[in-house]
């Protein structure tokens, strides 16, 4: 499975989104990316559609999805399809509304053959880890696949269980527009990945693809912490008949430690920005930190998507600020 993908050759009008978790307001951080996914599409005509990942009832909250609108708007990087009340061609946007079109789509893939039913508990997961996992990553070592595999411990029937996707041991080959040509066996990566969590909860993975492809979306621009979701995206937008979109994982902004900046970093919160700077000074910052302005000079969003260019974004996992 190979996909080389080039934006700039694709005909078609191109697709951005944004697609924040309402976990708390927006930071730095969470900026940048917005701004590079508007520009990429701004840049190139394209349209740009919010969409609000609000599928964990705990962490998410509508006034803060109500403040991601506010600080987008004041920045001025204006949407033409989604948020929160948005009545466009694929509404509804808020993920927690969209429950029926996971349903269909785990229909979908469980009409492949590919799933199964998945009783493991955490301390399972832990205590069966597969060989490859050296580096910290938990690798599902395919438990309660279906026969044809090894079952270290046989389940009992009654507990709710969570569905998984069986994943081939072969590699995944794309070519981020950032991070470059990538080449992924889910085998060795994550194993057998989850699709619905045995509490009914959706898993990222199945929501954002079954989002993107019916949202239309041809680009995902986001932070580069999630570049090794893209192949198991790839894998289900190939299975569900969907034709993936291209990926740009930028970099993520840190500290001078070295940490990602987070939702706690109070200062670089979108409420103590606008307390300090304007939106172009804050755009500007943001187009300089990219790589695409000499300095840091006031710029409005539209000005810079004029001179934008995937070229000249900087290439690094992170950026220290
Ligand atoms: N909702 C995710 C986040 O806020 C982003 C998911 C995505 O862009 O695919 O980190």
């Amino acid at each position: 499975m190979t996909r080389d993908i080039d934006i700039s050759d694709d005909a078609t009008v191109p697709v951005g989104r944004f697609a924040p978790s309402p976990s708390g307001r927006m930071h730095l951080g969470n900026v940048f990316t917005a701004l590079l996914s508007w520009l990429s599409v701004r840049s190139r005509g394209g349209r740009w559609i919010l969409r609000i990942e609000d599928l964990d009832p705990q962490r998410s909250r509508l006034e803060h999805a109500r403040l991601i609108e506010d600080d987008l708007q004041w920045l001025g990087l204006d949407r033409d399809e989604g948020g929160i009340d948005g009545t466009g061609p694929s509404a509804p946007y808020l993920q927690s509304l969209r429950h029926s079109l996971y349903e269909k789509a785990l229909r979908d893939l469980e009409a492949t053959g590919l799933t199964y039913p998945c009783r493991c508990t955490r301390a399972d997961i832990m205590a069966t880890q597969a060989p490859h996992a050296s580096d910290g990553r938990v690798v599902y070592a395919g438990t309660c696949r279906p026969e044809g595999f090894p079952a270290v411990r046989p389940k009992a029937d009654s507990r709710p269980a969570a569905t998984r996707i069986m994943v081939p041991d072969r590699d995944i080959c794309f070519t981020d527009i950032v991070a470059g040509p990538q080449a992924v066996n889910l085998a060795e990566l994550c194993g057998d990945f989850v699709l619905r969590r045995a509490d009914g909860a959706w898993a990222y993975q199945l929501a954002v693809v079954v989002d993107d492809a019916l949202m239309g979306v041809t680009e995902v621009v986001r932070g580069c912490d999630l570049l090794d979701s893209a192949a198991r995206q790839i894998y289900l937008f190939d299975l569900l008949g969907f034709k993936a979109p291209a990926f740009a994982h930028v970099p993520l902004l840190c500290n001078q430690a070295g940490q990602r900046l987070s939702k706690r970093d109070a200062s670089l919160d979108m409420g103590s920005l606008r307390r300090r700077y304007s939106p172009e000074e804050l755009v500007g910052y943001l187009g300089h930190l990219a790589g695409l302005l000499p300095k840091p000079e006031p710029v409005t969003p539209a000005a810079l998507a004029e001179i934008f260019d995937w070229s000249k974004v900087r290439r690094s996992q992170e950026i220290r600020i």
